[in-house]
């Protein structure tokens, strides 16, 4: 049969793309391919699909609720579905953060809680406060204003100029700090930066902070000490900034807990999720709001005209609602034990010549990649390390998400592993010795054209 033309509009890399493996269908964490391949999928799609595919009753769902009704407009009309979603999301989240705004995708939900805190500001008189500060690799969209705040400079390069000249503090990247002292002391000491910027911006101008709780696609399971959050929420209350938790990779499981902050027991004033909120069936995402936030927006002279289309569509809801209902403490412990059995069979890299750092928290193990340990010194870019390491594993029957986080040579390659919080002991071990395989591939090659 002659080959179709490729319609679909695709061009992240450079050269001319690679004919991708084409799925012919998927089971719980297994892709099969039109030429009947079975790979394990070791990224969950692209840490999304946290309880596998085929979840045992999801097609009722769609067929119920597609059958009762599967769109309304939100602005116009209420409906049990979202209500519900909303009501779980509330009393699932920690502190008081009881009300939810819809979107679609984790960038919008980013963009609805950059905006939503810019109206809190004006409706207590504080016009000026619109600057948000993030950090540097860090990720949060790709629209412009999420794009914006995003730290990682592979995504913003090309797009300049950006929609608004926010400001960049350094990441939570302990194994790249240069502070002093202590775990602790270091944390406190990153931290900090956000209130030497917020002083230097001027405080009357900084609305928000947004940060990823354990690094995701930049800095994967990259996880600072406890006091990095205790401080950051400190200086936010202590100049009127609103603290937005990026949750869109980290929410539902992927760092053990169902939040990541509920590893640092501090409450930010918004949550952001996507990804894992209907695990992958249907797009959707989300901003969970603090009372106090939310209470602002109650007066009459105060509204939010901000909105999408298809924002908590009932048939998104109702998918929302029964993957939400999945993930059971049984199912979070499922990942825990499946993240700790991952990271244990990959003990081998932790001493790797070519694995600088190797971070592992909950069901998501990040492996980065250094040219030289001692130095921590990247790979030249041009080696493309991140490919090589993903194509060596593809080729053993693994799928996973590789990155790199920078291209100013401030941060490596890098492999994120983020399987299913629901598959099979025997699958982490294909994972295992797929990657442990790949790595050490990878190694011989870049070693032989370094040493050429
Ligand atoms: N925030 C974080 C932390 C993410 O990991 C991502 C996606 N990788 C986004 C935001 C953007 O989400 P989306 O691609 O759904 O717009």
């Amino acid at each position: 049969m002659a080959q179709q033309q490729n319609h679909i509009f695709y061009k992240w890399g450079g050269g001319v793309e690679p004919d991708l493996p084409r799925v012919d269908h998927a089971t719980d964490e297994f892709l099969v391919t039109e030429s009947g391949e079975e790979l394990v999928d070791a990224a969950a799609g692209a840490a999304v699909t946290n309880l596998g595919h085929s979840v045992p009753g999801i097609e009722q769902i769609f067929e119920s609720q597609s059958a009762d009704v599967s769109y309304l407009s939100l602005s116009h009309f209420s409906h049990d579905a979202p209500e519900q979603l909303a009501r779980t999301l509330a009393s699932r989240s920690p502190g008081d953060l009881e009300k939810v705004f819809f979107t679609n995708s984790g960038s919008e939900a980013n963009e609805a809680a950059f905006k939503l805190a810019r109206e809190y500001f004006r409706a207590r008189g504080k016009t000026e406060k619109s600057v948000v500060v993030s950090r540097w690799q860090s990720y949060h969209g790709a629209t412009f204003g999420a794009l914006s705040a995003t730290g990682n400079t592979l995504r913003r390069r090309g797009f300049e100029p950006y929609l608004t000249d926010w400001e960049h503090i350094s990441p939570a990247y302990p194994y790249r700090w240069s502070f002093d002292g202590t775990d602790e002391e270091q944390a406190r000491a990153a931290a900090r930066e956000l209130e030497t910027t917020i002083r230097q911006r001027g405080p009357e101008t900084v609305a928000a902070f947004v940060a990823e709780p354990v690094g995701g696609a930049s800095i994967p399971a990259a996880a600072p000490h406890p006091a990095y959050y205790e401080e950051i929420r400190a200086i936010c209350d202590e100049y009127d900034v609103l603290f937005i938790a990026d949750e869109v990779m980290t929410g539902f499981g992927r760092t053990g807990p169902l939040f990541a902050m509920e590893r640092y027991g501090v409450t930010p004033d918004m949550m952001t999720l996507g990804k894992g909120l209907t695990g992958g069936y249907t797009p959707m995402s989300a901003v969970l709001v603090s009372d106090a936030v939310a209470d602002e927006f109650a007066r009459d002279d105060v509204s939010f005209a901000h909105g999408h289309t298809f924002a908590g569509n009932p048939l998104s809801a109702a998918v929302a609602n029964f993957v939400v209902e999945q993930y059971t403490d049984g199912v979070l412990e499922r990942g825990r034990a499946r993240g700790a059995q991952l990271a244990s069979e990959l003990d081998a890299l932790r001493d790797h010549p070519m694995v600088g750092d190797f971070r592992a928290v909950g069901p998501m193990v990040g492996l980065e990649f250094v040219a030289d340990r001692a130095s921590k010194a990247p790979f030249d870019p041009e080696l493309k390390v991140y490919e090589q390491v993903y194509d060596a594993a593809l080729d053993r029957g693994v799928y996973t998400y590789p990155g790199r986080g920078s291209v100013d040579g401030v941060a490596g390659d890098h492999l994120m592993l983020a399987p299913p919080l629901t598959l099979s002991k025997a699958s982490v071990s294909r994972i295992a010795t797929a990657v442990e395989a790949a790595v050490e591939a990878v190694y011989d090659r870049v070693s032989r054209a370094t040493t050429a």
